[in-house]
């Protein structure tokens, strides 16, 4: 994907929707061209929107997030990017809501046989900007499975992602970004993506959205967890129906304490094709 331009710039400590980038979207592929277009739709002055827009690659950050691994993506003081897991699923449409609704870009890690079944639902991720990333097939714990089995897994989610999203099975993803689930990796898996040029996702900050708590309680836990770390990835679950209850005040709390969207995308095609 191509490397999009921020989509606001702050003036005077107003936030303004970036017009240029119709022009943009016109040079532009076919994907990130209706994302662009999404992001000319943006029509709310005092959203939160997505301060800007971070380049990853596997070469240089094999694997982020400091709760799993010892490095992290290099974020600034109150900035954030937003990851949800587990979708596609009933809540997802309520999340994308709200996040068009402040113009705030995420990353989606699907799981792939229930993103397989869902195409527009995925179409409409990538169409309103959205990174997508993937998180296996099954949802299995691929500590526990053979190193071909896992692989398999791995390659049938990226797949089933990539059927939904183009039309066209592929374990090359259009985004190559990974999250284990439950964070459960090995030595040799983390190898073999990083050779294939696929960007392992830990996480910084958890919602900790598995376990049962009311929408309040659930932003609550969250912004106080926020405060204390003052940045990085943030991991929610859009299955969640407590986390899709708060996201839109989740959203507006970030706007209101000046925390600023980071969107990562993957690093375009001409930057990635070094020798590994
Ligand atoms: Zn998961």
């Amino acid at each position: 994907m191509q490397p999009l331009p921020p989509l606001f710039a702050r003036l005077g400590g107003r936030r303004f929707v970036a017009r240029w980038f119709t022009a943009a979207a016109i040079a532009t592929s076919a994907i990130a061209g209706s994302a662009a277009s999404a992001a000319t739709d943006c029509q709310n002055p005092d959203a939160l929107g997505t301060a800007r827009v971070l380049e990853v690659d596997a070469a240089s950050t094999p694997q982020v997030g400091t709760k799993s691994f010892a490095q992290t993506l290099p974020l600034a003081d109150k900035e954030v990017v937003l990851t949800f897991d587990d979708g596609p699923a009933a809540t997802t449409p309520k999340v994308l809501d709200a996040l068009r609704q402040q113009c705030a870009r995420a990353t989606f890690f699907l799981v792939g046989s229930t993103a397989v079944a869902q195409p527009k639902l995925i179409r409409r991720m990538a169409a309103d900007g959205h990174s997508i990333g993937h998180h296996s097939w099954s949802h299995s714990d691929l500590k526990k499975m053979s190193f071909a089995e896992a692989v398999a897994d791995i390659d049938r989610g990226i797949a089933g992602d990539e059927t939904a999203l183009n039309g066209k099975a592929s374990s090359t993803p259009t985004t190559p970004f990974f999250r284990f689930p439950y964070f459960d990796s090995t030595p040799e898996l983390l190898a073999h993506l990083q050779s294939r040029g696929i960007v392992v996702f830990g996480a910084d900050l958890w919602a900790s959205d598995w376990n049962p708590m009311t929408p309040q309680q659930q932003l609550k836990l969250v912004t106080e967890r926020l405060e204390k770390a003052r940045k990085g990835i943030i991991l929610f679950h859009d299955p969640r129906t407590q986390t899709a209850a708060m996201i839109a005040d989740f959203l507006r709390w970030l706007r209101d304490n000046d925390y600023r969207v980071v969107h990562v995308v993957a690093r375009s095609a001409a930057a990635s094709a070094q020798p590994r």
